[in-house]
């Protein structure tokens, strides 16, 4: 058997109980402080096998001791610590071990995956694996809100970086390997109209409320199934009383895009908004959040070689792509080759289901093991902008 999946078999039970100590260390986004103690659950998991680092954004970097004397260059993982689970969860939603699988709030998004990563450095170092460069874990503490503080940062560190792995889960119950993502960002159209009486002056109003149903009409056009450009109003609000003629009305616009292009002629396409009705106003802000994680060669160059390592391994890991973002997203744009969904294998992320297989344990640390310690392909690197 490969010494790194019989390592990971031999150690799964410590894994599961480190998996355990991060699900139950709640750290919901928009609590810093439970965030930050999570951020100091996992110095402790590696003080002693890395030096760490939490800058002021909160986004902890740790710098791995591993086996080989010639280090050239750095290879960046990333993650996020924090969930989209209210602080409290645990209570209804409780860590624990079932049907084959481990469920709790955030085990897939993205605990499991931080977990696999410590331990496959730790068996690179217990087997004295030799690693041809540096290893940055970099966890991140905002993702699930857009990763807003941290993505200076992540830019920073992916830009010193030859490649960057991203320790999402994997798509399906397959947990393929995510090797493209949409760009996603959002508008927010504000609609000026003019108040009046519905009854008494119905005339010298004029509509926001109408206005923006138009206008709603027209953006959910921009959509293009075919070439996968969604465009969602899915907000709505205006007017105030049914007899007031509505003075002010919004929406606000989810839109997802394949290529940088799309979103280029997107924004085009919302600029050059008009009102139907003179006497309202349009107010639009926003834009794209995440650029899209194009399948560029660089890309591709990384997942063969995964694939390799984990046919090695004894799975087919197979490619996908998605329409939800990352942190993956930023890194990809730089044009460093970026392989994303080589966390944990499951379903329910961000759902009562949450859950990772326990079977696919071990391969996936074995996995995230030797993507760590093989050489990253030339032809993967000499497509770095
Ligand atoms: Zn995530």
């Amino acid at each position: 058997m490969d010494p790194l999946l019989g390592w990971a078999r031999k150690n799964q039970s410590a894994i599961v109980k480190t998996i355990r100590e991060f699900v139950e260390c709640e750290s919901p986004t928009d609590s810093p402080v439970d965030v930050k103690w999570f951020m100091d659950l996992l110095v402790e998991a590696v003080s002693d096998i890395a030096t760490c680092r939490l800058t002021s954004e909160c986004a902890l970097i740790c710098k791995f001791k591993l086996p080989g004397r010639r280090k050239k260059g750095q290879l960046l993982a990333l993650g996020h610590g924090d969930t989209v689970w209210p602080l409290g969860t645990l209570e209804t939603m409780p860590f624990r071990r079932a049907q084959g699988r481990l469920w709790g709030p955030g085990v897939l998004d993205m605990k499991a995956g931080l977990a696999f990563f410590i331990f496959a450095m730790r068996a690179l170092i217990e087997l004295d694996i030799p690693v041809p460069h540096e290893v940055v874990l970099l966890v991140n503490p905002d993702e699930e809100t857009g990763s807003k503080t941290s993505r200076p940062g992540t830019e920073a560190l992916a830009r010193k970086s030859k490649a960057v792995l991203v320790l999402e889960p994997g798509t399906g119950l397959e947990g393929k390997a995510k090797t493209s993502r949409k760009g996603i960002g959002a508008w927010t159209l504000k609609v000026l109209g003019i108040a009046s009486h519905a009854g008494v002056d119905f005339a010298s109003g004029s509509s926001a409320v109408v206005e923006l149903a138009r206008q709603i009409e027209i953006v959910s056009g921009f959509t293009d199934l075919a070439r996968g450009i969604t465009v969602n109003p899915g907000v709505i609000a205006g007017g105030t009383r049914s007899n007031v003629i509505a003075a002010e009305a919004s929406a606000e616009i989810d839109f997802r895009v394949p290529r940088l292009a799309d979103a280029k002629s997107l924004d085009r396409k919302f600029r050059s908004l008009k009102p139907f009705e003179k006497r309202c106003s349009l107010e639009l802000t926003g834009g794209l959040n995440r650029p899209p994680m194009e399948r560029t060669k660089g890309v591709g160059a990384l997942f063969t070689m995964a694939h390799r390592l984990a046919a090695d391994l004894g799975v087919e890991l197979e490619e996908s792509s998605t329409g939800g973002g990352s942190d993956g997203n930023f890194t990809a744009a730089l044009g460093v080759p970026t392989l994303d969904g080589i966390g944990a294998v499951g379903e329910g992320a961000h759902a009562a289901h949450e859950s990772i297989l326990i079977d696919r344990i071990p391969d996936r640390v074995a996995l995230l093991a030797k993507l760590a310690s093989s050489g990253i392909p030339e032809s993967a690197i000499s497509y770095t902008t």
